[in-house]
């Protein structure tokens, strides 16, 4: 049966962490529209350059070319069985636009998406996101407050440099906080009242979370 998993939850409630570990358990696609959206900036175009106005402010990146790029991501091959979209949607507007790409992509067979609260206090997440670091090769994500690294420089894994998000900054941070509060939280009513929302409480470790998510994912 096909699966569509989408992720809500603030930033640094460990959204990204646990997706990728559970999109290589479950063999599903995992679909980051922030990583998706620094790939267009990296690519130099005239789209990326739009785009880094807006997140270099922790502002939403306008509608229209979110939902491009995730409509064309979605239309791929490799979703036929189902995906994880982490970060997307993230407002109203974007939710009902979401709807209809899936009305589109879902001719065949009816599927309703499960979507996955990741709920966790401001307070926690702010020092989550001061002390992120991610790896510049493999996109690990590290922490650096409670993962106790030997050289905070370099990732565990393949020794890639280890970098701060531009948009981890503390002020960054609190603009996309109020951005999330405004713009995101109003998903969670709406989709509660779909019957679509599962909350993971997200305040807990990694493994305890990611235990609770597998026992949770239908
Ligand atoms: P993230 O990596 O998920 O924390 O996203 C980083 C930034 O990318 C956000 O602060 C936004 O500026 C932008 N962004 C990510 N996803 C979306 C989205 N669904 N709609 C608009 N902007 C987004």
């Amino acid at each position: 049966m096909k699966k569509e998993l989408i992720f809500v939850g603030p930033p640094g409630s460990g959204k990204g962490t646990q997706t990728k570990m559970l999109s290589k358990e479950l063999n599903l696609p995992h679909i980051d529209t922030g990583a998706l959206l620094r790939e267009t900036i990296a690519s130099g175009s005239e789209q990326g350059k739009l785009a880094a106005s807006f997140m270099d402010k922790g502002q939403l990146v306008p509608i229209n070319l979110v939902s491009e790029i995730i409509k064309n991501r979605l239309m791929k091959e490799d979703c036929k069985n189902g995906f994880i979209l982490d970060g997307y949607p993230r407002s109203s507007e974007q939710a009902y636009a979401l709807d209809e790409i899936l009305k589109e992509i879902d001719i065949k067979e009816k599927v309703t998406p499960q979507v996955l609260y990741f709920e966790v206090s401001k307070d926690k997440l702010i020092e989550r996101l001061v002390n992120r670091r991610s790896c510049s090769k493999c996109g690990a994500i590290f922490n650096l407050k409670t993962m106790h690294l030997k050289d905070n420089t370099k990732c565990e894994k393949c020794s890639g440099e280890l970098i701060r998000r531009a948009d981890d900054t503390e002020e960054v941070a609190n603009k996309r906080f109020t951005t999330y509060f405004e713009e995101t939280a109003p998903l969670i009513d709406m989709y509660k009242k779909r019957g679509w929302l599962t909350s993971i409480d997200a305040s807990l470790d990694i493994d305890t979370i990611y235990k609770n998510l597998k026992g949770a994912v239908k």
